[in-house]
């Protein structure tokens, strides 16, 4: 009976089901101001079952309408109201509703009715009014809000229909818990929608991320493929690391005891070797690093803190109980995570794979990325350069940054400037790549044609990022992949790749443990920005004398200058809210680390 739903929107959507006359509306109406109250800025949609009008005869927007106009929107400086005339069979979409929300202006949308939808919902229901029940039937109902008389099975839970803070929680804790299953596009960005679509560099990393589905796809890999790859589920230690308690010195293993002085040399134990008997007390035994400690055994002394003297052994200074011994499991215990899911795999991590004995793992598959140019301007590295032409470096720039971050390149090169080439070459790559990434094109008042082509046939924004360099930035989707669509210059083009095409890929490769890092540094320079707008400035930083670390920029900071790239190793990063930085000044660095 159930009819499968997908959520269109970016924020999350959640049903309140039940027979009429249960009090849907009235716990809507104590519920709404609640969350309100709490900051939640919500939608509700409600299914209505009669012919209903909001308009009344003799209003203009009633008698337009009768006279014909399909759909009839009345607008004043307090409010808006669309009607649709649509005579659909049967019920009304919802998915088709939601796409009518301006979902950057709410956090969620509630839904009174659908019963019938495959959406999560709370059900509610009071005892005595003898209706039965809809979670015996129906898997999406999350909760049920019932009164005390209310029979439950355990494994349902239980909301207390008359405790508005209680239904409250839950329903905040499922928004705070809500993920976009797939990528979804609204129509609008839900980037704070100034008219001129200017955002943020945090919502348009925020948007972008809510767009993202990590690739679920894995494969399995041998320790020696899996540099750069990302964990596809938890690696589980079969052996106690170390595998046995051991020496961490060369030196001499025994029991350690107060009522001895000197100790009786009875054997030698060398690493992958063992001692077959027990340590007595009194006893010990030369050992190397590594090698197991016999039973009996706790204590090591290094050789150079120790004299033998025939088969006698005496130890200088003071002895502690457990010292230079590395107990089994120390370091990783047998049964434990030794790296979780979402990791990405360096030397240490494939390393530490090795040490438990793991020859294999499974890894998320590679994210394809698609990368080309356009413009007139731009031309083939190699070849011979037209007047007034420009060498082609940003697909280079972006092909390596996109292979560092451990995925698969596809070069379409160079398209051609024509409607026909950029669309069927944008096609080709919607169905092989997962992400295609663009430079050059997209700035607002900018004519290249990409920006048409783009927006016929994808579902584009095209934003003025407040940031510098690096403004414009189209982010979107065309078929199954996301697009990017970055800024022509190219100090813009790394700039951007690195502030929102590097969280964006890192999380679709499924890698869970990485953060923008942030690092405080002195400037040891003036440094100006502009309030309002987000500065990333090239900057070198290194260890002061003073054991802090201080940054200077790395002179001419031209959106075109490469080389200012090639000398810097971070980029000075002068968020919104500051508009100078006095030398002395603490400011925060985003090294480039191994990704340039
Ligand atoms: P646009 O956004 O297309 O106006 O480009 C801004 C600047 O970036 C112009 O100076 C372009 O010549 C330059 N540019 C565009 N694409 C590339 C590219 N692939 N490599 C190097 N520079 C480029
Ligand atoms: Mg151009």
């Amino acid at each position: 009976m159930s009819i499968p739903f997908s959520n269109p929107l970016p924020v999350p959507v959640l049903g309140f089901c039940a027979y009429s006359g249960t009090g849907k509306t009235t716990l809507l109406k104590q519920l709404i101001p609640e969350l309100n109250r709490r900051g939640v800025r919500l939608a509700v949609i409600k299914h209505a079952h009669h012919n209903f009008d909001v308009d009344i005869p003799g209003k203009d927007s009633y008698e337009m309408r009768k006279a014909g106009a399909r759909q009839m929107l009345v607008a004043s400086h307090v409010r808006w109201a669309l009607m649709t005339e649509d005579a659909v069979e049967g019920d009304p979409q919802l998915p088709h509703l939601l796409r009518q929300i301006e979902a950057d202006r709410v956090d969620m949308v509630l839904v009174e009715g659908f019963k019938k939808l495959e959406l999560p919902k709370i059900e509610l229901h009071r005892a005595a009014h003898g209706k039965p029940f809809i979670h015996t039937h129906d898997d999406n109902i999350l909760a049920v809000a019932c009164c005390d008389e209310t029979v439950l099975p355990a494994e349902i839970t239980r909301l207390d229909l008359n405790n508005i803070s209680e239904i409250a929680d839950f329903v905040q804790q499922y928004a705070a818990n809500w993920q976009p299953k797939a990528v979804t596009m609204p129509i609008v960005p839900a980037c704070e929608q100034n008219s001129d679509n200017t955002s943020s560099v945090a919502h348009g990393i925020g948007y972008i991320l809510s767009c993202v589905s990590p690739i679920t796809d894995c494969e399995t890999v041998t320790l020696d493929e899996m540099d750069n790859r990302v964990l596809a589920a938890d690696a589980i230690s079969p052996v106690d690391v170390p595998q046995q308690t051991n020496s961490a010195m060369d030196g001499y293993a025994f029991a350690l005891s107060t009522s001895h002085s000197e100790y009786q040399l009875v054997g030698e134990v060398l690493a992958g070797h063992g001692y077959a008997g027990t340590l007595k007390p009194g006893e010990a035994v030369r050992i190397m690093t590594g090698a197991p400690l016999p039973a009996g055994a706790d204590t090591v002394q290094p050789k150079e803190l120790a004299t033998e003297q025939g088969d006698i052994v005496t130890f200088d200074g003071a002895l502690e109980l457990g010292q230079n011994v590395r107990l089994a499991g120390e370091d990783i215990a047998k049964g434990a995570t030794a790296l979780a899911t979402g990791s990405r795999l360096g030397a240490a991590e494939i390393g530490l794979l090795a040490s438990l004995g793991t020859a294999s793992a499974s890894v998320v598959r590679k994210p394809v990325v698609a990368v080309f140019s356009t413009g007139d301007e731009v031309s083939q590295p190699g070849q011979a350069l037209a007047e007034h032409c420009i060498y082609d470096s940003n697909r280079y720039t972006i092909k390596s940054m996109a292979r560092r971050l451990g995925c698969e390149v596809i070069d379409l090169g160079i398209i051609e400037d024509s409607d026909a080439a950029l669309e069927a070459a944008l096609t080709d790559a919607a169905s092989k790549a997962d992400v295609i990434i663009s430079s050059g094109g997209v700035s607002v008042g900018n004519a290249d044609f990409i920006k048409t082509v783009l927006a016929r046939i994808g579902k584009i924004n095209f934003w003025r990022i407040n940031m510098r360099p690096g403004r414009p930035l189209a982010f979107g989707q065309i078929g199954d992949a996301l697009l990017f669509g970055l800024p022509g210059n190219p100090v813009a083009v790394m700039v951007s790749f690195l502030q929102f095409v590097q969280p964006a890929l890192r999380k679709l490769a499924g890698e869970t443990n990485w953060e923008t890092p942030f690092i405080p540094a002195i400037t040891d320079e003036k440094l100006r920005s502009r309030s309002g707008r987000t500065e990333f400035l090239r900057g070198i930083y290194r260890m002061g004398d003073d054991g802090q670390l201080h940054v200077v920029t790395t002179g001419a900071q031209g959106s075109g200058m490469l080389s200012s790239m090639v000398n810097g190793n971070c980029l000075i990063i002068l968020g919104e809210e500051v508009d100078c930085a006095a030398p002395g000044e603490r400011v925060f660095i985003q090294p480039f680390a191994n990704l340039l």
